[in-house]
């Protein structure tokens, strides 16, 4: 099952990323722009790096992880960028 979307527009989405100091990047899964605020999966590229994933792809991220062997450590935020940034 997909997760829900935001009700709420994605231009409002992109203004408060903007101006709250978030990332505002394509879901490496989707392409889907989304913002830092919106919390959704972690899509890891090994133990201890990844990306993050739009609300719509938090199940996909979770199904590659677990394919690719990797479980989230549930306190780490993980830096959509990765390690250097
Ligand atoms: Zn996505």
């Amino acid at each position: 099952m997909m997760a829900r979307q935001s009700l709420l527009p994605r231009w409002m989405h992109r203004l408060y990323a903007k101006f709250r100091g978030y990332f505002w990047l394509p879901c490496p899964i989707c392409g889907r722009p989304f913002g830092g605020h919106e919390k959704g999966g972690t899509l890891l590229r090994d133990v201890f790096n990844g990306w993050m994933v739009c609300r719509g792809c938090t199940d996909e991220a979770e199904r590659r992880n677990r394919r690719n062997g990797f479980i989230p450590p549930p306190w780490r935020r993980i830096s959509p960028i990765g390690p250097t940034a």
